[in-house]
């Protein structure tokens, strides 16, 4: 795969920008990789995994990148955007990671100027680690890469989009655009409320009078480790996501609260068949999920210990 760009800059060396970071040097997709995050203990681990050339100024680290991507947390993308802007060049091609679309957007395109092209972005692909060591090559791999240009453009901010499609596939991600608003609500379903969830009952449980912690702990193969895995997620970058795409989120939250009562009311008035029917329905969505090539068919997740 011929090299995509000569020279990029990230900021925010976290997981997705030290893993942006290892693909584009392994993938070939640039020539040189200039870091900067705002938090000196980890400009300095990057320089000791030798992630890129580290700089301790935004606006260096940006200087004759042809493309700058911004993968700090959606709270900081504005002030990210605003103190590198008086170093990038010419158009170049600023992108950024941010979980949320709409709200990222209008902070970022705030601070830019004009003879930049931004194409936003948003990897479907993390873990539940953070910080420059979290960071892999293969972590785009397979993964969906979604971009939201910006509406009615010119054929040279079309090309720029092309440019950074072609980037991500370099990456190994696939690719797919979208409006941002549209991003926004379908994210809200499919990893949102999910979180949320997950951080509720983990909560829930701990907070729970009559069942002691350990007891938690000890029988949580039957089901609630698996939230703890989502639930172990960042707390800034989740705490930055539901604040910035609220509307979103309460629409979704409000179908999730109603639909969750008629269960309860299920449940309280012996309706077994409401309860089959809706199970059932939620496992054929798991093997969509399979053949959709988005998780293991193997029993278990494909762990080696048995679930219960
Ligand atoms: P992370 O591991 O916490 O890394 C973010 C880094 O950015 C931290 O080192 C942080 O420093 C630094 N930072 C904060 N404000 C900054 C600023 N103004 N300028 C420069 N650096 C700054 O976070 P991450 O998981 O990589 O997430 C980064 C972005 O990717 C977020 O917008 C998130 O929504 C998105 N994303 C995350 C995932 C995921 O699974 N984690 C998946 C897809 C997209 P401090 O630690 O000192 O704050």
């Amino acid at each position: 795969m011929p090299m995509v760009f000569d020279r990029i800059a990230i900021l925010g060396v976290g997981l997705i920008g030290a893993s942006i970071a290892r693909a584009a040097r392994e993938y070939g997709a640039a020539n040189t990789i200039a870091l900067y995050d705002a938090n000196p203990d980890v400009r300095e681990r990057a320089r000791e995994l030798g992630l890129g050339e580290v700089f301790d100024d935004a606006e260096k680290a940006v200087a004759s990148a042809e493309l700058v991507v911004l993968a700090v947390p959606v709270g900081a993308m504005g002030a990210a955007a605003s103190a590198c802007s008086r170093g990038l060049r010419i158009g170049a091609i600023v992108t950024d990671v941010g979980s949320v679309k709409q709200a990222v957007v209008e902070a970022i395109a705030e601070a830019l100027p004009a003879y930049v092209y931004l194409v936003p972005g948003h990897p479907l692909a993390g873990t539940e680690h953070s910080g420059p060591d979290a960071g892999f090559a293969t972590l785009f791999h397979n993964r969906w890469q979604i971009l939201t240009p910006l509406p009615g453009q010119t054929d040279a901010y079309a090309a720029a989009v092309d440019q950074l499609e072609h980037f991500w596939r370099a990456l190994g991600s696939n690719v797919e655009r979208m409006d941002a608003q549209r991003h926004d609500v379908v994210l809200a379903v499919v990893s949102h409320l999910p979180h949320l969830i997950a951080f509720n009952i983990v909560a829930m449980a701990e907070d729970l009078e009559n069942v002691t912690e350990s007891e938690v702990v000890k029988y949580s193969a039957s089901g609630f480790r698996d939230f703890t895995r989502i639930a172990a997620s960042d707390p800034t970058m989740w705490r930055d996501v539901f604040l910035n795409n609220r509307d979103a989120v309460l629409e979704v939250l409000g179908r999730f609260s109603e639909d969750l009562a008629a269960l309860q009311r299920a449940i309280r008035w012996g309706e077994g068949d409401t309860l089959y029917d809706l199970f059932d329905r939620a496992r054929r969505m798991r093997r969509e999920v399979i053949d959709a090539g988005q998780d293991s068919p193997a029993p278990n997740w494909g762990r080696d210990e048995p679930s219960s």
